[in-house]
């Protein structure tokens, strides 16, 4: 359905972020909408911190039928919505609202998104180290993901380790895990024995969209196997996986995980599944890129 044809029947799904503009998802979702002949639009509104409760409770009156969530509202919405999913309640995050008939529930497909990406990619993790950098919601959802693929260890490095600390330790205290993620500052980045272990290195952070630049890495001491991932997704090499490309090491952006968190919300959204490989291409297309 082209936007031309939205009508007084139209059904509305959408995204509140802040700052919102940059944001795919529209595309992604309305390529789904169109390619299904399904009269429903999917919006970007830009909410602010002050008005995300005003705005949630708006769900309902306005028959929006969902929502999703991006910076900086996911970690605010799991205190502000009573009814999560059990995994938006492990990872303290949502990045889902759905509107069941008035009451919203919360869920959270980063997590299911980035572990689906990394299963695709072949990466396998058993028993193996992975190194995730970041400590926010995003960072939750990795540290979720690297356990669910069998990592053995988790090193959560981050640039204030007390936050790493309280990561490590919600994920003990839920008893979500086998084991606890071991929290790190960013000197563990530098630390060439570790790095030595790494099979998998996740940045899960904003350094290199915002700043233009990386912490300093030790790329030479990762072993040849080690794959770098990074949550930011752009037309470019970010300035975390150039460094790795240059090392010859794999480097692969958060682009798939986007689809598939998309592709995952678009589900609990319209109880219809998108057409396969609609979103990715949609994605792709905006972002410029041939697909990979
Ligand atoms: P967040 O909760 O705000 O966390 C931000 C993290 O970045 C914190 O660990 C913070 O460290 C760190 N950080 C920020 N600026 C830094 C700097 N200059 N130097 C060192 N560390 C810095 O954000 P989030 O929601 O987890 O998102 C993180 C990134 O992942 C964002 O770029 C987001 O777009 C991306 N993301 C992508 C997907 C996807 O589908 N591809 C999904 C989710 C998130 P401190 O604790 O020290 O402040």
């Amino acid at each position: 359905m082209k936007s031309s044809a939205i009508n007084a029947d139209t059904a509305v799904a959408a995204i509140f972020g802040d700052p919102v503009g940059h944001s795919k998802s529209p595309a992604m979702h309305n390529a789904a909408y169109a390619a299904l002949g399904m009269n429903r639009t999917y919006a970007a509104f830009r909410v602010t911190s002050e008005n995300l409760a005003a705005a949630l409770r708006a769900i309902h009156p306005l028959g929006i039928i969902g929502v999703n969530l991006t910076v900086p509202h996911k970690e605010v919405a799991a205190r502000l919505i009573k009814d999560l999913s059990g995994e938006a309640r492990m990872l303290g995050a949502v990045n889902c609202v759905v509107n069941r008939r008035g009451a919203l529930r919360g869920d959270n497909t980063d997590a299911r998104g980035l572990d689906r990406d990394l299963r695709d990619l072949g990466c396998e993790l058993r028993g193996r180290l992975a190194i995730v950098i970041g400590a926010g919601g995003g960072a939750a959802s990795s540290v979720l993901a690297c356990f669910r693929l069998g990592a053995n260890r988790v090193v959560i490095a981050n640039r204030t380790p007390a936050r790493a600390v309280a990561l490590a330790r919600r994920f003990s205290a839920k008893g979500a895990v086998r084991a606890a993620g071991e929290p790190r500052g960013l000197d563990a980045l530098m630390d060439s024995k570790l790095l030595a272990d790494a099979r998998l290195i996740v940045n899960a952070t904003s350094m290199g969209l915002t700043t233009g630049r990386f912490a300093r890495v030790d790329y030479s001491s990762t072993p040849g196997d080690c794959l770098f991932y990074d949550l930011i997704y752009s037309r470019e090499p970010t300035p975390f996986l150039k460094p790795a490309l240059a090392a010859g090491r794999r480097a692969v952006d958060g682009a798939g995980m986007l689809v598939n968190q998309g592709e995952l919300a678009f589900r609990l959204f319209n109880r219809v599944a998108p057409p396969a490989g609609v979103m990715r291409a949609a994605l792709f297309n905006e972002l410029g890129r041939t697909q990979s």
